[in-house]
């Protein structure tokens, strides 16, 4: 069994702080937020400076690292190993016992939890806690970091919870990550409006699947999305709106024979037979064929 760590409590306090923003802010949380760090007993304690990779506290008893965060600008160095399925992340640069690869070594012979911040976007990260490193392959320079369970893996015992609970907590981690960085390329390449009504509100316009996120053809790529504002996108999955592969707007017949105020007439009715604004690159556009799959359900769902 692993030593006990001399800063669970602390670990306890930022794992809870750290999964509290990523409810509030919904997986994507502002580096404004997390400047703020967390409380305990009173005091205020950093999450790090987000400059450094590897942070350990100056409040801490404890060798190992309480946060490790990942570089927007050197995105390839701390990677999610698709192959291997498995949240890595390197060493920092110089000897292998320098002060901060000797935290993030410490960290796996404690066996003690970390927070993980992923940098997505200039000053937004998607945050998993509690992160454990499991694996330290010094001549590879890396450490293999896998989610725990935030009650269970969080006591004196340390990590309790076995591989196969872990791969699930991945892969779980591993699909936040991808639906974050889906909704980060999908608002980039609608410039944050609305492909229906061009609205440019960014508290309204979401990432819509075109093809849903459950099934086979449901990528969470540019391809299979579209910016909507919150009204067009419910519209859109509930089939009271479809999109043909040309990227004319089809108003289900239901709604068109109906009479209401200017919400009906102007925001639905009146896009009946218009065209979705598209990105300005070819990469970035709807994929035909998926948009084809999804008209077809939608005919089916209006007739
Ligand atoms: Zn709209």
């Amino acid at each position: 069994m692993a030593a006990v760590d001399p800063d669970l409590a602390l670990r306890q306090a930022a794992v809870a702080r750290a999964r509290e923003l990523t409810q509030i802010y919904d997986d994507l949380v502002p580096l404004s937020r997390l400047r703020e760090g967390f409380s305990l007993d009173g005091d205020s304690v950093s999450f790090g400076s987000f400059q450094k990779g590897i942070h350990r506290s100056r409040l801490q008893r404890g060798a190992a690292a309480l946060t490790v965060t990942t570089s927007f600008n050197d995105p390839y160095a701390d990677a999610f190993d698709e192959q291997g399925r498995l949240f890595t992340y390197a060493y920092r640069s110089g000897a292998i016992d320098q002060a901060d690869n000797r935290a993030l070594r410490a960290a796996f012979e404690l066996q003690t939890p970390l927070v993980y911040f992923r940098a997505l976007a200039p000053s937004q990260y998607l945050v998993v806690a509690p992160m454990f490193v499991t694996a330290d392959d010094p001549a590879a320079r890396t450490v293999v970091l896998e989610p725990g369970l935030p009650v269970q893996d969080m006591q004196p015992g340390g990590l309790i919870s076995g591989p196969d609970v872990r791969a699930y907590a991945t892969r779980e981690a591993r699909h936040r990550l991808h639906q974050q960085r889906f909704k980060l390329d999908v608002m980039r390449a609608y410039r944050h409006r609305c492909a229906i009504c061009t609205l440019r509100e960014r508290e309204l316009i979401q990432a819509a699947h075109i093809v849903a996120d459950a099934e086979p053809e449901g990528i969470a790529a540019v391809v299979n999305g579209l910016a909507l504002c919150a009204i067009h996108h419910l519209a859109f999955d509930r089939n009271l709106l479809g999109i043909d592969p040309e990227g004319v707007v089809h108003i289900a017949s239901r709604l068109l024979r109906e009479i209401d105020g200017p919400m009906l007439r102007t925001g639905l009715q009146g896009f009946h037979g218009t065209r979705i604004a598209r990105p300005r690159r070819q990469e970035d556009r709807p994929d035909a064929a998926r948009l084809q799959t999804r008209f077809d359900r939608f005919v089916i769902a209006a007739a």
